[in-house]
Parts: C-alpha cells; sequence; structure tokens
C-alpha cells in the first residue's frame, strides 16, 4: 500500500459515542481529518448540535443523534441510524462514552453498580455486536476501546469503574480473537489524567496534579489530542498488524517503577 493511503480514512465510516465534548470530540476531530464521514452521540441535544456545528464549519464530514449508550433499545436506534446514514458499512466503533464516580465500595449502590457496567462494558459489548453486520461488511473494520489505566492498576474508590474497564480490556481481546476472520481488528486505548470536564476537580486540584506529575516519567497530564491520535492510528492501515492492544496513553505513569 501507498505511503500517503497507509495514513488515510479517505472514504471511510467511523461511529464514535460520546463525541459532544472531552476526548470523544477529539476522536471524533481527528478520525474526520484523516478523510472518515463520522457520526456521533451523546445525551445532551444542545451540546452535541454545537459541535457537530463546529465541525461542518470546518468542513468535516460529521453527523450527530442523540442516544444514551447505557440504554439497549437506544443502543439498537443507534445503528439503525448509523446503517442508514453510511450505507450498511461501518469501518470504525469507537466506544468512548463512559460513567465513573468516586466512592468507596461499601457506599456504591446496586443501582449505581449496574449504571456504570452498563454505560462502560456492556454498551461497547452491544454496540460491537451490533455493528458486527456493518464492520464485516466494510471489509475493513476496526474497533477502538477507551478504556483506562483504572483498568489495569487498583485505584481506591474507582473500584467499580476500574472493573468495567479491565473487564473491557479483556474484552478487547476476546474479540481481536473472534472477529479477526471478518478483517476486523480489536484494540483499547487506556489514557491516564487528561485534561477534560469529566476530571475537572481532580486537574484543578494542585496538589493532586504534583502527586501524579511526580509518579509520571512525562511529568505532566494528558491532552484529548493525544488520546486521539492514537486512536486514529489504530484505525489508520498503517497499524493493520496490531490487533487486540491494550496501549497506555498515559505520559509512562503504569510503567514507572522508581520510589
Ligand atoms: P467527558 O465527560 O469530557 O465526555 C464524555 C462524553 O461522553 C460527552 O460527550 C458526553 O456527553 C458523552 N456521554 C457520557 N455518558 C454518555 C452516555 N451514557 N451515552 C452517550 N454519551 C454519553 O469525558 P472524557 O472525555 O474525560 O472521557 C471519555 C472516555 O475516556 C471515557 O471512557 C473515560 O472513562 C475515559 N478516560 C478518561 C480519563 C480522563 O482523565 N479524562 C482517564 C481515563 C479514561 P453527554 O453528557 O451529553 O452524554
Amino acid at each position: 500500500m501507498e505511503l500517503g493511503n497507509r495514513w488515510s480514512l479517505r472514504g471511510e465510516t467511523a461511529l464514535v459515542t460520546g463525541g459532544s465534548k472531552g476526548i470523544g470530540f477529539a476522536i471524533v476531530e481527528e478520525l474526520a481529518r484523516f478523510g472518515a464521514a463520522v457520526h456521533t452521540c451523546a445525551r445532551n441535544e444542545a451540546e452535541l448540535k454545537e459541535s457537530v456545528q463546529k465541525w461542518k464549519d470546518q468542513k468535516l464530514q460529521v453527523t450527530g443523534s442523540v442516544c444514551d449508550v447505557s440504554s439497549s433499545e437506544e443502543r439498537e436506534n443507534l445503528i439503525h441510524e448509523v446503517n442508514a446514514v453510511f450505507n450498511g458499512k461501518l469501518n470504525i466503533l469507537v466506544n468512548n462514552a463512559a460513567f465513573g464516580s468516586i466512592k468507596p465500595v461499601l457506599e456504591v449502590t446496586q443501582e449505581e453498580y449496574q449504571h456504570t457496567m452498563n454505560t462502560n462494558l456492556e454498551a461497547g459489548f452491544h454496540l460491537s455486536q451490533l455493528a458486527h453486520p456493518l464492520l464485516k461488511a466494510s471489509g475493513r473494520g476496526n474497533i477502538v476501546f477507551v478504556s483506562s489505566i483504572a483498568g489495569l492498576l487498583g485505584y481506591s474508590s474507582v473500584s467499580v469503574y476500574g472493573a468495567s474497564k479491565g473487564a473491557m480490556n479483556q474484552l478487547t481481546r476476546g474479540l481481536a480473537c473472534e472477529w479477526a476472520k471478518d478483517n476486523i481488528r480489536t484494540n483499547c486505548v487506556a489514557p491516564g489524567v487528561i485534561k477534560t470536564s469529566a476530571v475537572k476537580s481532580l486537574v484543578e486540584n494542585e496538589e493532586l496534579v504534583a502527586k501524579w506529575c511526580h509518579r509520571t516519567p512525562l511529568g505532566r497530564v494528558g491532552e484529548p489530542e493525544e488520546v486521539a491520535a492514537s486512536v486514529a492510528f489504530l484505525c489508520l492501515p498503517s497499524s493493520s498488524f496490531i490487533t487486540g492492544q491494550v496501549i497506555t496513553v498515559d505520559g509512562g505513569n503504569t510503567i514507572n517503577g522508581d520510589i
């Protein structure tokens, strides 16, 4: 394949969940800039519309629809819509939308546990299942899960969120083995602390940021665009021999053995 084609998503189609802000927003923009037509979703209609308009103003091919990925019925509606928008072919599915709460295990209610698992694990699982025929029909399918380093390491007060992400990492490996025959690669990115509104209280807490930076070889928190670039790489033909991987995007935080 020519160099230009290895680094292009021209003619490809993508679905990114949770694209109205944060990491998802950056992923939509990155994939669209590589030439893909992208569909995204979020729960807040006004914010979604505003983001889609921003992309339209930049002449990027992005559409959006309101969907709460924690609802099975809404997931089915979303894939019906994607099927219609992209004529039955989807090259890329990015499972990005998630829910997390900071709470000791003993304070987590059954509803919160179920909501975390529904939004993070079941949604990614079910959307992958629903999208499978479209990914297969595209001839070159890619699934990318947005996990977390909390799925790799233990942290106090995010045990359920961490468990949902750890299971997502393992689902990545299973799908990679099962669907390789359908020309579908499955990979995962596990971000460390990334500057988004979801972790506003953390990134505005100087003491916590200083602790994070001390443990992190690159000595800073990350930007959404730095996660988006890794996701895009995993979707490009240039990564055609990579599948089943969980790639940390964390400034080296999880490989640091120094005391
Ligand atoms: P943000 O809160 O900044 O953005 C989340 C996006 O997902 C929004 O567009 C939001 O829109 C949408 N969303 C949330 N819940 C749902 C839902 N149930 N259905 C549909 N859309 C939804 O979060 P981040 O960008 O920080 O997080 C993105 C991903 O990165 C998540 O998987 C998170 O776990 C992961 N991550 C983030 C880290 C960080 O430090 N920021 C660290 C490690 C992992 P709306 O609210 O309108 O639905």
